[in-house]
């Protein structure tokens, strides 16, 4: 067996867990020997069987306890008794991204296509096993109801058309997973919330980092005190777009610009860490006259958020830098980065401390690089089958619109502008533990 492929599996989860479990001390030695730290980030959750679980395979470890140990990926779920998918709209995400991913995932398989060219939606079919009568254009979208095999529907759609997609798939029965940003009003999230709701259908935001399992460490250190009190957090999430005609540069379609598309990666970082609701905001945006590409919305936004604990967070986001991303979050015992961050790959994760010398050092624990649409979606996936509430359900999205409301009206007006509270909790149950 090939060491990389060693190093990079079982190695990384025991590391993640020791050190959000463990000092630095006792992390090393966890790691010296062999033994993975009991933490779990998920508390009662982590009790549940994982779907297949009878079907688990365990082999023996044959490396000495100075190695990591290794442990096999799965259960896997038959095809058969896979949630199936229809992904709605075929543009990147889904050809880069989302349908790639099914490779990668354990409980979901992709079964039907919706698509304005038939063309593609046929040769995206072959590609993937998926029959030609399972790709239908948006108008034929009710087909989907007696389609076989079809449990779930994917929403990759421009931001203004989730709404209309997301209600129509609620009224033929399906379970929906849409992509952020929900929508592009308070008044469409409440809407799509209570068609699914009405419809007894599961309805979840695709906020891929949350289930990632660098911010989830990240996290979890926010959360055990790692890193002191949390006061602070800086974070950018920024790119330059290319084609004025694009739909993301459309008002009507996308909503905004650079808010809503990338800057809310750095709002969503900063609720979902901090584990608080703002209740304060104050932005400023722009908008160059000269710039073909931002005659309807802003090419630059910064905003800093207001939290009820003293916790601020500083984000800054743009449509015409390129590409530049960044997340700190600094507590007063620690700092922890990741740089880059929120990309889909290739993020990297590290934390300050003093060592026993009492010097400076950062450690950077080493995560697996998974699929984060894969993982997304067998969570998707798995609330389907045992009935339980996503993690990001609609009211994440809604909740993180009405911060993006308030950052337009203060970029409008000049003045800080107060938050309500959400009126519930906007997630559901903790994730069980990380693999
Ligand atoms: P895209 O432009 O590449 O694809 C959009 C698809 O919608 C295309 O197939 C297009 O033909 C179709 N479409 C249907 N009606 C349209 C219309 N009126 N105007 C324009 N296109 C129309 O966009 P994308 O990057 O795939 O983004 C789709 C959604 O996914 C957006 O909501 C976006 O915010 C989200 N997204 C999420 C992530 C993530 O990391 N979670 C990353 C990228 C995009």
């Amino acid at each position: 067996m090939d060491d990389k492929a060693r190093t990079s599996t079982a190695a990384t989860v025991s590391d993640v867990q020791a050190w959000t479990a463990t000092s630095r001390r006792s992390f090393l030695r966890t790691v010296a020997t062999g033994v993975a730290a009991a933490a779990t980030l998920g508390g009662a959750a982590g009790a549940q069987q994982k779907p297949g679980a009878q079907n688990d395979v365990h082999l023996s470890q044959i490396d000495a306890a100075t190695e990591v140990p290794l442990k096999t990926p799965g259960p896997f779920l038959a095809p058969g008794k896979r949630i199936g998918f229809a992904i709605v709209g075929l543009g990147r995400l889904s050809l880069d991204q989302i349908l790639p991913a099914f490779a990668t995932s354990k409980y979901c398989k992709p079964v039907a296509l919706v698509s304005g060219d038939a063309e593609k939606g046929r040769k995206l079919a072959a590609q993937y096993g998926i029959p030609d009568d399972h790709v239908t254009d948006y108008a034929g979208y009710e087909k989907l109801k007696g389609m076989p095999g079809v449990d779930a529907i994917y929403i990759v759609l421009p931001n203004s058309m989730h709404k209309e997609f997301v209600l129509r798939g609620a009224a033929i029965g399906k379970h929906i997973l849409c992509e952020k940003p929900m929508a592009t009003s308070v008044a469409d999230c409440e809407a799509m919330i209570d068609a699914c709701k009405k419809a007894n259908v599961k309805l979840m935001i695709a906020y891929r980092q949350q289930y990632e399992a660098m911010n989830r460490t990240l996290g979890e250190a926010v959360k055990s005190g790692k890193l002191g009190k949390l006061r602070s957090m800086l974070a950018t999430n920024s790119q330059n777009e290319g084609d004025p005609t694009q739909w993301r540069l459309n008002r009507a379609l996308a909503g905004g610009g650079c808010i809503p598309d990338v800057g809310i990666y750095c709002l969503n970082a900063a609720r979902f860490l901090s584990g608080e609701e703002p209740d304060e905001v104050f932005a400023t945006t722009l908008q160059p006259k000269d710039d073909p590409r931002f005659k309807e919305v802003e090419s630059h936004c910064s905003f800093v958020l207001r939290f009820p604990s003293g916790f601020i967070a500083t984000c800054t986001t743009a449509y015409d830098v390129h590409r530049s991303t960044f997340l700190r979050l600094e507590g007063t015992e620690r700092w922890g980065e990741m740089s880059p961050a929120f990309g889909y790959h290739g993020s990297k994760l590290r934390f300050s401390q003093l060592n026993e010398a009492k010097k400076e050092e950062v450690v950077e624990p080493s995560i697996p690089d998974k699929d984060q649409f894969a993982t997304e979606m067998d969570h998707f996936a798995e609330c389907v089958m045992t009935g339980r509430e996503p993690r990001t359900p609609g009211a994440e999205g809604l909740q993180d619109h009405r911060v993006v409301d308030a950052i337009y009206q203060s970029a409008a007006t000049g003045r800080s502008v107060r938050i309500a509270a959400p009126a519930g909790p906007t997630r559901g149950p903790e994730l069980p533990p990380m693999e």
